[in-house]
């Protein structure tokens, strides 16, 4: 019946009438009020409100430290540099991750080595990273892809066969767990992103949580210009105005209103995550009789805690391919998206010499994988509508 249905691309009546997002935030007046009161107080930066927020993530997730950043993006840079990654040095990563993952290595003037997906949960293959090792590895960076934990031990085993630091990007996955806990506490560094379509937002924002007192204390100092104010580290003094920029830092601080939209948002996450998980069965139990979809799996060792909801097309059953697939969601309003572009298939990284070719699984993925729309606040009307445009779709186009 639903192939009958002429689709909105072709000039039927859309699924919906308004266009629906991929992902958003859900902020309320409780936020709104904090970051107000914040406003109202004496600190707009580096006030109590960062301590604070760095305090609840750390208890969160498990970790010793937190240590929190103006974004993601600058967490990530604040690991590799505390992790004494430089010129010279590899770092082996996934090219199915946003570029940040991978930028964070060029701007310590390091060489990023990308290993190709396990094809099961897209997430990096430990056998790969293993083939990639040489004498300049220096780091690992796995990033849990869609919020679904890398396969962790594995990783750190190799890592201590080989001397390796592990540098987790949970920008998808704070929440969720690895055999029975919270992401955050395992590997020696841990990225989280607080950017609106993450599961909890402070507008822009990161944290590193960390076990190691060496590691937190080169991040916050890195964090603001490379300067201490630890009387017992000077190289000299010079009297009670004294401070000391030892190293090449940057201004990476978050200010105190976000860290209180922080602390606002992470009493909800629990609520949050709740929720899609519920989104995400729904779709898994709409979608896992249809032969053209491959719906995404959740690895027995852990809980993802469903940043994504990432469809992968079984090409030989569709007369079309992604492209015409993705344009036919649109045109019925659902916000689709692909989640990732290969990192090296990036102009500038062509530019710098990384080819296509080098992750074949990785290149395959890419050319069928669609992401639907899927966070906290979506309606029950706004799930269904999504299933029902994609089964409207995928008849359209399916072969048999
Ligand atoms: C969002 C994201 C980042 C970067 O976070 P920002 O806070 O946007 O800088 C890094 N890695 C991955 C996988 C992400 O999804």
């Amino acid at each position: 019946m639903l192939s009958k249905e002429k689709l909105a691309i072709h000039g039927g009546i859309p699924v919906r009438d308004a266009y629906l997002p991929y992902g958003t935030q859900w902020i309320d007046n409780e936020d709104i009020n904090a970051v107000i009161n914040v406003l109202n107080s004496d600190y707009l930066t580096t006030g109590p409100k960062i301590a604070e927020f760095e305090k609840e993530v750390a208890n969160y997730t498990g970790a010793k430290y937190a240590v929190s950043f103006s974004n993601g993006t600058a967490a990530l840079h604040g690991a590799c540099f505390a992790a004494g990654i430089k010129e010279g040095d590899e770092v082996i990563t996934t090219p199915m991750t946003f570029a940040a993952s991978a930028n964070c290595i060029l701007y310590q003037g390091a060489k990023p080595i990308f290993a190709d997906i396990n094809p099961d949960n897209y997430n990096v293959s430990p056998k790969s990273i293993e083939n990639l090792i040489t004498k300049k590895t220096k780091a690992i960076i796995a990033v849990d892809f869609a919020g679904q934990p890398s396969d962790l031990d594995h990783i750190l085993t190799i890592a201590q066969e080989h001397n390796l630091i592990v540098i987790e990007d949970a920008a998808h996955s704070l929440g969720a767990t690895y055999k029975e806990s919270k992401i955050g506490s395992r590997c020696d560094m841990t990225m989280f992103s607080f950017h609106p379509v993450k599961h909890i937002t402070t507008g822009e924002g990161g944290m590193i949580t960390t076990n190691d007192k060496e590691f937190r204390d080169r991040l916050i100092q890195f964090r603001n210009h490379g300067i201490t104010r630890d009387r017992s580290r000077f190289k000299e003094e010079h009297g009670p105005w004294y401070y000391e920029m030892q190293l090449l830092g940057y201004n990476y601080r978050m200010t105190d209103f976000q860290a209180a939209l922080g602390l606002s948002q992470l009493k909800k996450l629990d609520n949050f995550i709740k929720r899609r998980k519920e989104i995400a069965s729904m779709y898994s139990k709409a979608f896992e009789n249809i032969e053209q979809i491959r719906i995404p799996v959740n690895c027995k060792e852990s809980q993802s805690s469903w940043h994504l909801y990432v469809i992968r097309l079984n090409q030989e059953k569709l007369t079309v391919n992604r492209k015409e697939i993705f344009e036919a969601l649109v045109s019925e309003n659902i916000g689709v998206n692909v989640h990732y572009i290969p990192v090296y298939y990036h102009p500038y990284y062509h530019e710098i010499g990384y080819k296509k070719g080098l992750c074949p699984n990785s290149e395959k993925l890419y050319e069928e994988i669609i992401t639907l729309p899927l966070f906290p606040k979506m309606s029950e009307k706004d799930i269904f509508d999504v299933i029902k445009a994609v089964k409207k779709v995928i008849s359209f186009y399916s072969n048999d």
